[in-house]
């Protein structure tokens, strides 16, 4: 019996959300419980009344916001619901980093954390939103991952990409380091992706023997084929929530393998966080709709659009419905997904699925020594210095040098520059870089950026063992 995981649930956790970090994540948490147990109707009102005062308030306070319903003729009294959002135009990544700061609530909440993202679409961009919208992530992350059989306070091994650079202030740093302390989280960077770096994780797992692991897809799964191919399993069933990377078929079945699983999916963006999971049926990702309006929808050759037919693929079109500070309304993340048929879950949940995410995908490099490494670095890389890289693409040729591809935004220099120098021969030792300003980056067929491209001799590990 987990004597510490009991307290940490019942007494630590709620004394330091409510008491010392003076959070209401858990009285938010409490209420999206209570909303599993809803019938679809009450979700779907919920969901209309958070969408109709987050545009009161963006047509109220947010000049961009403002301009975009005058120009489309609109009042938010004519969105009476998700379905009535097409009348907007989609808000595109590059829309969004041109008008960030009239983007920006001009009355409170104002937006207090700002994050930049590289995207898996390769265009940085810099996102900010306020405290209320912090804690109802945080409650839907908790949410999402109790469908997983995590609980609060359980040891956790989290197999995930490492910062570059550490984020905020001393005491912010500290803050973080006595809750993951507390929470009992365990961190190993997934980047680095050779036999001496896979052995380390594998003892870091006999160390810890975690309930839980929080893993990049991909690197879960290549991790999982050196456990089974060195018989290195010595624990026991160790649950596997994957997120960041796409699952492609057999993973489960590798994952469960090598940790015993379940294993559990779970989509989100650094825009929005967790958008979407799995429950115990696993028959496709709940969206998390309390926080969020997922749309997928499909452009015609005649440049119409309109939402995606159940099983087909379709953009990502997102409503951030906390996010007062600096909202996102139809905003496309560049990821696709395909439809679902609505219907009822075996779980009884209300929440509307995805059938399956794709479009975060990210190839895998090597290194001088010909270790692989995760194409997911780069997101890492440049999100400290987002804020002057409009686009970026990594080339890997057959010689394994790499062409950095840049299309700068203002302000990119010399700095910029070293920080991208000094952090490619980091994760990528023994290779020679050259990093080229470009005018843009091709787009593929399915027009989405391709952030990483191994041309052929450079070996990727993406393809099935
Ligand atoms: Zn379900």
């Amino acid at each position: 019996m987990d004597v510490y995981g009991a307290l940490f649930r019942h007494a630590l956790w709620p004394a330091w959300e409510r008491g010392l970090r003076r959070r209401p994540t858990l009285s938010i948490l409490r209420d999206l419980r209570r909303a599993e147990r809803a019938s679809p109707d009450e979700l779907e009102d919920r969901r209309r009344r958070a969408l109709a005062a987050l545009l009161r308030h963006a047509y109220d306070c947010v000049p961009f916001y403002r301009r975009r319903f005058d120009a489309a003729g609109v009042s938010p009294r004519d969105i009476r619901g998700p379905e009535d959002l097409a009348v907007l135009p989609a808000l595109t990544r590059a829309e969004a980093r041109e008008h960030g700061r009239d983007r920006v609530s001009r009355a409170p909440p104002y937006p207090v954390i700002r994050k930049t993202t590289g995207g898996t679409t390769g265009e940085p961009l810099v996102i900010a939103y306020d405290r209320e919208s912090e804690y109802w992530r945080q409650a839907v992350k908790e949410r999402a991952f109790s469908w997983a059989g995590y609980r609060p306070g359980d040891r956790a091994l989290h197999y995930w990409g490492e910062a570059t650079a550490p984020v905020g202030g001393l005491g912010s740093r500290l803050k973080r380091a006595a809750d993951q302390t507390l929470r009992r989280q365990h961190f190993v960077d997934c980047t680095p992706r050779g036999e001496a770096d896979l052995e380390a994780a594998v003892r870091a797992i006999r160390r810890l023997r975690p309930r839980v692991m929080f893993c990049y897809a991909q690197a879960a799964t290549e991790l999982a084929r050196y456990v089974v191919r060195e018989d290195a399993r010595a624990w026991d069933d160790v649950r596997v929530i994957c997120g960041a990377e796409p699952l492609y078929d057999g993973d489960r079945e590798r994952l469960t393998e090598a940790f015993g699983g379940p294993v559990y999916e779970t989509y989100g963006c650094r825009e929005t966080m967790l958008i979407a999971s799995e429950c115990e049926a696993r028959g496709g990702l709940h969206i998390a709709a309390e926080n969020v309006v997922v749309e997928l929808v499909v452009t015609e050759p005649t440049g119409h659009e309109r939402p995606a037919r159940p099983g087909e693929l379709g953009e990502v079109v997102l409503t951030d419905l906390h996010n007062y500070g600096m909202p996102f309304i139809r905003y496309k993340n560049g990821d696709l997904a395909v439809a679902k048929e609505p219907s009822a879950c075996a779980c009884g949940r209300p929440h509307p699925r995805l059938d399956s995410v794709e479009g975060r995908a990210s190839d895998t490099l090597r290194d001088g020594a010909g270790r692989a490494v995760g194409g997911m670095a780069f997101n890492l890389i440049v999100s400290p210095i987002a804020d002057v890289v409009r686009a970026f693409q990594v080339v890997q040729h057959g010689d394994r040098s790499i062409t950095f591809k840049v299309v700068p935004a203002p302000g990119f220099g010399d700095r910029a520059l070293a920080h991208l120098r000094r952090n490619v021969s980091r994760y990528l030792p023994g290779v020679p870089v050259s990093i080229e300003r470009v005018e843009s980056i091709p787009k593929t067929r399915s027009g989405k950026h391709r952030l990483v491209v191994v041309e052929t001799g450079a070996t990727s590990a993406r393809s099935a063992p």
